[in-house]
């Protein structure tokens, strides 16, 4: 996962990317990085790491003009390395162009191959590269149809900026399978409007932006002097828009696809109290990933709902591990149990989703621990089977606890009374119950809890390794 921003016709454009890639920050913490243009050249930052700790106020002033794009990464396809760092530029024979990715190619290694036939010579191991390598090589003049010809070539999951020395361009894939919204904000002392576009609107409101609307999907952008041009730059095939964006991924200020993250998670956790109630005194969420949903399960189940778990946001990398001596370490590192509100009582807690089961195992034996009389689990999801390939960070099939074991196995895995996820039917009842009428998709990729994956894609090439932080 990634986030992506782009922003044309403002004097402060990589002051304002900055900010939104701030906003951004929860889709990507390995890398962040920012091109802008003044119009004759471009400029790039780009390091490892948070974006307050990429950029100095030094780095922001070597990125001059009225033009940026940026990116955080949280590596999918590729490793963790600088060279993988994005944006991604390159000069070819018409001048310079930059990429920002939200997603994964699922042909990048064959049209890679292709590539390297003709002599390309690649400097990292990322399936963004490829798309700037097609760019070059294309015999099309303009640089919107250099990245049309290029799109019918990509498959797989693709939200895009590109930045060249005079425009904008961004482009979502013919699936939608990663958001992407465009923005407008009044540039000072003058009657002109800056065009933005970002993978989540939150960082609109950040740098005091308007929402203007998703872009549709095989829909492109075109911002540049002469104003901002729409165009379907590839028909739009069967629509499906990430439905963990919803789950887990999206800020839950953010509105994907016409619909409120936070409205649609408390929905979850309603429709999970209906499909799996329990007896019980207070629901707790695993902050903060499971808090709207268990304000909806509490909510609808007309029982209390209480902060019994409280995180730290200031975990970072600790070099001591006191093995035995401190029973559940790792897991209060990062959480703690507020122990008045769990002792004696039958505690429901709810989470978004179980991948490994080390999450939730860690935190029902806390829970005992403090005092609770009957632990329940519920998830406001269904169980996670199939790994990602279209741009999530999932590990092997075999690492997903769901995709070997029964629900009662799992129950017992992580010590709880009950489990009981949301079904398919249920999540797909929610998002999909009235199409919304400011909607750009009309279906969802559900593939890591069906299986039902819609672009086929290259398992020869794993995907990475899930890292959580805090563990
Ligand atoms: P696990 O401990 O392996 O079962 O992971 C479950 C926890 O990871 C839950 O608290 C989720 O909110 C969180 N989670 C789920 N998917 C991801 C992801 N792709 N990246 C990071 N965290 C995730």
């Amino acid at each position: 996962m990634c986030g992506i921003f782009g922003i044309f016709g403002h004097p402060e454009a990589a002051n304002l990317t900055y900010l939104g890639l701030h906003a951004l920050q929860h889709r990507g913490q390995e890398s962040a990085g920012i091109v802008s243009t003044d119009g004759s050249q471009l400029y790039a930052h780009r390091d490892m790491g948070h974006v307050a700790e990429v950029f100095s106020e030094e780095d922001l002033q070597r990125l001059p003009g009225h033009a940026a794009i940026g990116h955080v990464r949280y590596s999918t396809a590729g490793g963790s390395h600088v060279r993988n760092a994005q944006p991604f530029a390159v000069d070819y024979a018409r001048g310079s162009i930059a990429v920002s990715h939200n997603g994964n190619l699922t042909n990048a290694r064959e049209l890679r191959e292709r590539l390297e036939a003709r002599g390309s010579i690649f400097v990292s191991n990322s399936d963004t590269e490829v798309i700037v390598h097609m760019i070059a090589a294309s015999t099309q003049r303009a640089v919107q149809d250099r990245i049309s010809e290029t799109m019918a070539q990509t498959r797989g999951a693709y939200s895009l900026a590109f930045l060249t020395e005079q425009s904008l361009v961004a482009v979502r894939d013919p699936h939608g399978f990663r958001p992407l919204c465009i923005g407008e904000v009044d540039v000072p002392d003058s009657s002109e409007k800056a065009v933005l576009v970002a993978s989540e609107g939150t960082s609109f409101d950040l740098v005091g932006a308007r929402f203007v609307r998703e872009l549709h999907p095989g829909e492109m952008i075109t911002v540049d002097r002469k104003g901002t041009r729409f165009a379907q730059a590839l028909e739009p095939d069967e629509n499906r828009l990430c439905i963990f964006e919803y789950v887990y991924f999206a800020r839950p200020d953010s509105v994907i696809n016409g619909r409120s993250v936070y409205s649609v998670r408390k929905a979850f956790g309603a429709k999970l109290a209906e499909e799996h109630p329990a007896n019980f005194d207070v629901a707790i969420p695993v902050p903060d990933s499971g808090v709207p949903a268990a304000l909806g399960y509490a909510e609808r189940s007309g029982v209390p709902f209480e902060m019994g778990l409280i995180r730290s946001h200031y975990v970072g990398r600790t070099f001591i591990e006191p093995q035995q001596t401190i029973r559940h370490f790792g897991v209060r590192l990062k959480f703690n149990t507020v122990e008045s509100h769990i002792r004696g009582k039958r505690v429901v807690v709810v989470d978004d989703s179980i991948v490994r089961g080390t999450t939730i195992r860690k935190i029902v034996a806390m829970i005992r621990n403090a005092g609770a009389s009957e632990v329940h689990v519920r998830i406001s999801s269904p169980p996670t089977q199939w790994p990602c390939y279209y741009g999530i960070d999932t590990p092997t099939r075999s690492e997903l606890i769901a995709s070997s074991h029964t629900i009662d196995e799992i129950r017992r895995y992580v010590g709880a009374d009950s489990l009981g996820y949301l079904s398919p039917e249920g999540m797909l009842e929610v998002v999909g119950s009235e199409p919304h009428p400011s909607q750009a998709c009309d279906g969802y990729c559900d593939a890591c809890f069906t299986g039902n994956y819609s672009v086929p894609f290259d398992d020869s090439v794993p995907p990475r390794r899930l890292r959580l932080v805090g563990f």
